[in-house]
């Protein structure tokens, strides 16, 4: 059963439709609660990327409530390059939740740090906290996002958080919605919330746009919730490849879509055909089968050509002469035109810039001044 409840950022509010919420599906978090915020956003993090305060704040109260004696908050560092990282303090100051430092319920547990637990499953090793095993409850706690490679980023996805930083890497090296599917066969949240009070949408999770969908859902079975929001923004769930695989591992039942006509569709932008950022109307972004390092070594090297010296060049480039199309990942099956220039980025991308005598920058990660210096010399 998945709840819908509308609410505004009013902390009393939210509090109140949580509270509901755990009411209609039945839900009791028990004396100790493992919460699994969504925290993606580097600097400058908006609403609609990471987890609220404010929502946490509401769902604390609620949990308060329950007579919850200890919450715990696991998070792991973000993936960054040698010359830009995003440790777990850094995410903890940046996303505003250092304030719950100071409260004797809470504590925020650094997971790179935290003991682990190992499953093997096929050839790959997930490495999960072995702090879920101890605790009452599991709150998967995630945003409603697009996601330009996985196309939504809602329950299931959250779960890669969980992971050592290895296995954050090695999932999007390898096929990443097969191993988001099978994260969900071993971990089982015990409630899942998807908050969309701000969401985002277009080129999410980090290049998109924010939209105050005033929504939060809730239920107890990942598949299901990820599913019927999917509906929701107009997308077919069968189609979610994650969603499928999860499907067949036996993690969920995908609802029947005629089930699912009695809820209102609400409009949130959602472009299957745009996988890519562009940039004037000659460059074009692939992140393919990138994982987070690429990207931010990308976004830190693009922050250069915003610079007085650099943004005449980039406007040359960006509306003039050949296409350009800056690929990180694997990049395949991509096809550009003929006459098009290619500029790979990150080791994934060595294959396809072999099979298209293209240049490549053979790295993994490659730092921020290694891309800026190489993207100076392409464009
Ligand atoms: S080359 Fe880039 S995208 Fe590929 S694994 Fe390394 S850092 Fe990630």
């Amino acid at each position: 059963m998945v709840i819908i409840k509308k609410s505004s950022k009013d902390i009393l509010e939210i509090s109140k439709r949580i509270e509901e919420s755990f009411m209609e599906v039945s839900f009791k978090p028990g004396r100790t609660v493992f919460i699994k915020p969504n925290l993606s956003g580097r600097q400058p993090i908006t609403e609609g990327e990471n987890t609220t305060t404010y929502f946490l704040d509401a769902l604390i109260l609620v949990l308060n409530k329950m007579n919850c004696e200890k919450i715990i908050i696991g998070h792991s560092s973000l993936l960054g390059t040698k010359d830009r990282s995003y440790p777990f303090e850094k995410i903890i100051n940046d996303s505003g939740f250092s304030k719950y430092y100071k409260n004797k319920k809470i504590d925020l547990l650094n997971l790179d740090k935290a003991k682990k637990g190992k499953a093997e499953i096929g050839k790959f090793i997930f490495e999960t906290p072995a702090k879920l095993k101890e605790v009452d409850s599991y709150i998967n706690l995630a945003k409603l996002k697009t996601h330009m490679e996985t196309t939504i980023s809602f329950s299931m996805k959250n779960q890669m958080g969980l992971l050592s930083e290895t296995n954050r890497v090695n999932m999007h090296r390898n096929n990443l919605e097969e191993l988001i599917a099978k994260l969900g066969s071993i971990v089982t949240p015990t409630i899942n919330i998807v908050e969309g009070i701000v969401g985002m949408e277009g080129n999410g999770p980090h290049h998109g746009v924010d939209k105050e969908v005033d929504l939060f859902f809730v239920g107890k079975n990942m598949v299901e919730v990820d599913s019927v929001i999917s509906y929701l923004i107009d997308l077919n769930p069968n189609e979610v490849t994650h969603l499928a695989e999860a499907q067949a591992l036996g993690v969920g039942k995908i609802p029947n879509i005629d089930g699912l006509k009695k809820y209102d569709k609400f409009k949130f932008e959602f472009n299957k055909a745009v996988k890519f950022k562009k940039i004037g109307n000659k460059i074009f972004v692939w992140p393919t089968t990138s994982c987070s390092r690429c990207i931010t070594a990308l976004n830190e090297a693009g922050k250069e050509f915003r610079r007085p010296n650099k943004i005449f060049k980039l406007f040359i480039s960006g509306f003039f002469g050949k296409e350009k199309h800056i690929i990180i990942g694997k990049g395949l099956p991509l096809k550009m035109p003929d006459n098009s220039k290619i500029i790979c980025i990150g080791s994934c991308s060595g294959d396809l810039a072999r099979k298209k005598s293209a240049d490549c920058l053979k790295k993994c990660p490659p730092t921020v001044s290694e891309v800026k210096e190489y993207l100076t010399k392409q464009l």
